[in-house]
């Protein structure tokens, strides 16, 4: 392993994918390494909000129907626009919602509880939010959350095994909602196996892709999963509160949608305004009310940059990336005590690796004033995230080095070791 400066820089020199980083705004005097918490603007998703801004100015409620993007059917273009990433058709993705309220209308849609079997079956690492829905609809049906959410335990607190979800598909599982790369430790759980077991078992499962969007290739049609639900504001660069997305298998178009609204209706029938709706035949069913047009706008303008690169060669970079940053880690910060607990192989991991050091809150507030934005998990972990479009090899150098000093020169014992507000 070669930890010289220049070698990182031969990296850079290298990379396919290196004219990309002019097209975004660095935050300057930083190196941002929390790509997958919050990615950043690029000029062509800016320049797509100021041209939805544009057809509000110069068309008012005609920009419905006119200008470059109608509003009308922006959301299924950007769902055409998102579905090479998860390996799905276009009309099997629209962009809708927020990842906890598509999580509530898939679940809405497709938990039908009958019999022995009214188990939602889900693990104990995922992000808590996707935890909270589960209960919460299952409240809603009448049932106890404590009993009918049947939680797969980790036995490392930081990695599931298959075979112990496997294990956990028991008679008495209706519905399973998993996570597609775990936000933690950054697992990537093998969704072809699981999806294949559930169905052995006449369970349908859907995943959660926050973490995997944009950073992996996924098979959701050749998988044949049922459902998936998303975030855009991470790997897709889409901003604060960009609009999430969903997808349904066209095996189930026709179902539900469990919570109705008149943007899931059939568009040439919704102006019909009848007392008794016509859904959608294809996934816009399961939209509600009328689009975010603004929060989805920046979509327009990122996604463009992922159609053109194509998701191949943005995983492969960002596997070189974190896998050149593990291995500096193994090499300079050997006697520090940082603990990686992102999995070694590369089937099973994901966009980012994460760190956990007993000083994790304040290594974390040394490193950020040093200019580096990492990424602070409580109660110990450091979450770095090189992504593909915008850092470069000479960055996680930088990092690694940076994080050196800190523990060289007891440089986090000037902070506090706690988290933020926001962490
Ligand atoms: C980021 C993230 C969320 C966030 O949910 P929102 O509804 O978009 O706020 C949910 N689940 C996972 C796994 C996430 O990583």
């Amino acid at each position: 392993m070669d930890i010289t400066k220049e070698y990182a820089r031969k990296l850079d020199k290298e990379d396919t994918l290196k004219k990309y980083r002019t097209e975004f705004y660095i935050p300057s005097g930083t190196v941002y390494m929390d790509g997958n918490s919050l990615g950043l603007l690029s000029k062509r998703a800016e320049s797509a909000v100021l041209s939805l801004l544009d057809s509000w100015k110069n068309s008012g409620i005609d920009g419905w129907m006119k200008g470059q993007h109608p509003w009308y059917y922006f959301a299924e273009r950007l769902g055409g626009m998102c579905s090479p990433l998860i390996g799905a058709m276009d009309e099997e993705v629209i962009i809708t919602g927020s990842t906890t309220s598509n999580l509530h209308q898939l679940i809405a849609s497709f938990y039908k509880p009958h019999g022995s079997r009214t188990k939602i079956l889900v693990d104990e690492l995922n992000f808590p939010s996707d935890l909270y829905a589960v209960s919460s609809q299952l409240a809603l049906h009448g049932y106890d959350p404590s009993e009918h959410m049947k939680i797969v335990r980790s036995q490392d607190g930081m990695l599931l095994e298959e075979v112990d979800i496997i294990q956990a598909m028991t008679e008495d599982v209706s519905l399973i909602v998993l996570p597609s790369v775990l936000y933690r430790s950054g697992q990537i759980l093998n969704m072809k196996l699981l999806t294949e077991e559930a169905h052995k078992r006449d369970i349908l499962i859907g995943f959660d892709l926050c973490h995997s969007i944009g950073a992996i290739p996924h098979a959701m049609d050749e998988w044949e999963v049922d459902f998936a639900f998303w975030c855009t504001y991470k790997h897709l660069n889409g901003g604060p509160g960009s609009v999430g997305g969903l997808y349904v298998n066209r095996k189930h178009f026709g179902v539900g949608p469990g919570l109705a609204g008149w943007f899931g209706s059939d568009k040439d029938k919704q102006f019909d305004l009848d007392i008794k709706m016509t859904p959608a035949t294809q996934v816009g069913s399961y939209q509600i009310g009328t689009p975010h047009i603004l929060s989805a706008a920046p979509l327009y303008g990122s996604l463009q940059i992922f159609q053109e690169t194509g998701i191949a060669r943005i995983r492969d970079k960002s596997w070189k990336l974190t896998e050149y940053m593990r291995c500096l880690i193994d090499e300079l910060l050997s006697e520090y005590a940082f603990q990686n607990v992102s999995p070694l192989e590369q089937e099973r991991r994901g966009g980012h690796l994460f760190l956990i050091h007993e000083e994790a809150a304040r290594i974390c507030k040394a490193l950020k004033e040093k200019g580096v934005v990492p990424d602070f998990r409580s109660p110990n972990g450091i979450r770095l995230a090189p992504v593909a479009l915008y850092n470069t090899f000479e960055e996680v150098w930088e990092t690694v080095q940076f994080l050196k000093e800190i523990m060289e020169k007891e440089e986090y014992l000037k902070f506090e070791n706690k988290r933020e507000v926001i962490a």
